[in-house]
């Protein structure tokens, strides 16, 4: 059986992997009823989020560092923020958030291209 770390950390990277590329995905223009789904999202993910200290320790990041989510870019820079807030209190490198919109593709552009039509 993997060690504590390990399933923590294999936890960690997968719910990074999905909070980012959701973001990355958030609409340019979001719709009130849109910010709404993503607001709840957030909240719900820090209550959720199923190690119990990780939780807390987010939600005190979160009331300090509020979602931003007028667009896609600045929604995923928040999240990038909040992201290396947590790299800082674990001791890991600050990471590049110039292409985070880029980092984080879904594979899925063409279902955005196709609403558009
Ligand atoms: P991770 O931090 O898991 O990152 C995964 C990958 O995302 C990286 O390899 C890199 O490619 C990329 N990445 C790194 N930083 C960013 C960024 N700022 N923006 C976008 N992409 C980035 N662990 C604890 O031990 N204690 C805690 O209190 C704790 N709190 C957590 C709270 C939350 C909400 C979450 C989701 C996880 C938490 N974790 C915590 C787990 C921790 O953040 C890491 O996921 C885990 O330590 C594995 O780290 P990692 O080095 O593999 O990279």
């Amino acid at each position: 059986k993997m060690s504590n770390e390990t399933l923590k950390a294999e936890l960690g990277n997968a719910s990074w992997k999905l909070f980012h590329t959701i973001l990355a995905r958030y609409p340019e223009n979001p719709t009130p009823e849109q910010k709404q789904h993503l607001a709840d999202y957030i909240r719900s993910f820090a209550l959720v989020y199923p190690c119990g200290d990780c939780a807390r320790h987010f939600a005190v990041l979160l009331e300090k560092y509020p979602p931003q989510l007028s667009s896609r870019k600045t929604a995923a820079l928040w999240g990038c923020h909040i992201h290396n807030q947590v790299n800082l209190r674990l001791h890991k490198q600050e990471y590049d958030c110039s292409t985070i919109l880029e980092d984080y593709d879904c594979g899925c552009g063409q279902d955005e291209a196709e609403e558009l039509q």
